[in-house]
């Protein structure tokens, strides 16, 4: 039974066996007819995913790689950055170009942005992977709009499992990843342009190559990508974007908040700590501190050993103190009530007070109220 493991993190996630299916296909040659075509399709499609009429590059790299694809065709040496963090990822967001459990500050923002100073770009993490916030990016996009700086959006973890506006919220460039709400395994990264970008983009000076955005524009034109694609994983994306349309993009986000709303209330059925407020909670990862008595990664580890439940631990500062649990993609009811049935038990294990189904019963009863 060594192989029948439940893959709980906030990326990579589980895959549908309909995706896997598609990446068995044999390789196609990138400078083909059915890659131009395979191209076109999935362009068709994941603009919806990203409610953008502008172009979506679909970029070999994982998700970092987007990010620095973002931010390298944009800030030169000595433009002025405004990041906004809100956990780990936020960070690295940064750190590329410095509250953890609290989502961004729409006053904050509109103070720093009203400081005077000239901002270039402007960073934020929509589903902040590492606390399980959900930023508002309609809220931030409002208030850069009104500058010339652009608004450059973390997506990795949300796209897909949580909607997103990317015109209507005057996103200038939104930057996803393969291995997240997409259900695909890791290696592609994708990056929307707005109008608004690419003036900056063609002025920028800095040198760029594998993460230019004007090469990649200039094969786009043609349904190509300027560097040899991973071809398996163009096949993967367009049957899940086949499967997310199928469901309906609706239906998608509704079925990632009810999944959050059960976990929460299984949490709080138990007696746990979330470390997000509910008013920003993120549908696709949630965030619950570790009981007194015993460490997140003690439970992780028997979830781990004892039942094939692979949670995420905490980062940073967080680290050992937090579990998370994903219900990204591919995930449904039945894989919340495996991952709280099996909580409960581990929570045994390790000693802890726990009212055995408890936090079943409630995730139950959530799905059935709905
Ligand atoms: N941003 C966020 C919000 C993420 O969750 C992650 C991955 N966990 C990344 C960036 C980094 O993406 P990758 O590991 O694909 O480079």
């Amino acid at each position: 039974m060594r192989e029948k493991q439940y893959l709980m993190i906030p990326g990579p996630t589980p895959i549908p066996p309909a995706v896997t299916a598609a990446m068995t296909r044999p390789v196609i040659g990138h400078r083909s007819e059915e890659f131009a075509r395979l191209h076109q399709e999935i362009e068709e499609k994941i603009k919806k995913v990203f409610q953008t009429g502008n172009d979506v590059f679909i970029l070999t790299n994982s998700g970092t790689g987007g990010l620095e694809t973002a931010i390298a065709n944009t800030v030169s040496p000595g433009d002025r950055v405004l990041a906004l963090i809100t956990g780990n990822f936020g960070e690295r967001f940064a750190a590329i170009a410095k509250a953890y459990g609290k989502a961004v500050d729409l006053a904050v923002v509109a103070d720093r942005l009203a400081g005077g100073a000239d901002y270039k770009v402007v960073l934020a993490t929509q589903n902040e992977t590492s606390t399980g916030v959900l930023n508002d990016i309609a809220g931030i996009g409002a208030l850069v709009a009104k500058t010339n700086a652009l608004l450059l959006v973390d997506g990795v973890s949300g796209v897909g499992g949580a909607e997103i506006k990317t015109d209507e919220w005057n996103v200038d460039i939104l930057v996803t990843a393969s291995q997240k709400a997409l259900m695909l395994p890791p290696g592609l990264a994708m990056v929307s342009v707005s109008e608004k970008a690419w003036g900056v983009i063609e002025k920028n000076p800095s040198p760029r190559f594998y993460f230019s955005l004007p090469a990649a524009k200039k094969s786009f034109a043609k349904w190509n990508t300027a560097y040899t694609p991973n071809v398996t994983l163009f096949m993967g994306l367009n049957a899940a974007l086949d499967l997310m349309l199928a469901e309906g993009l609706e239906n998608v986000y509704a079925r990632h908040l009810l999944l959050a709303r059960a976990a929460r209330a299984a949490m709080k059925a138990l007696g746990l700590r979330l470390l997000a407020e509910e008013s920003y909670a993120s549908p696709t990862v949630t965030a619950v501190y570790a009981p007194g008595g015993t460490g997140a990664d003690e439970l992780r580890k028997i979830l781990k050993n004892e039942y094939g439940v692979t949670f995420a631990g905490g980062q940073g500062i967080l680290k050992g103190k937090i579990f998370r649990i994903a219900h990204m993609g591919f995930a449904g009811k039945l894989d919340i009530l495996i991952a709280v049935g099996a909580l409960e038990m581990a929570l045994a294990k390790a000693g802890c007070p726990v009212e055995l189904g408890a936090g079943v019963r409630k995730a139950q009863e959530t799905f059935l109220e709905k």
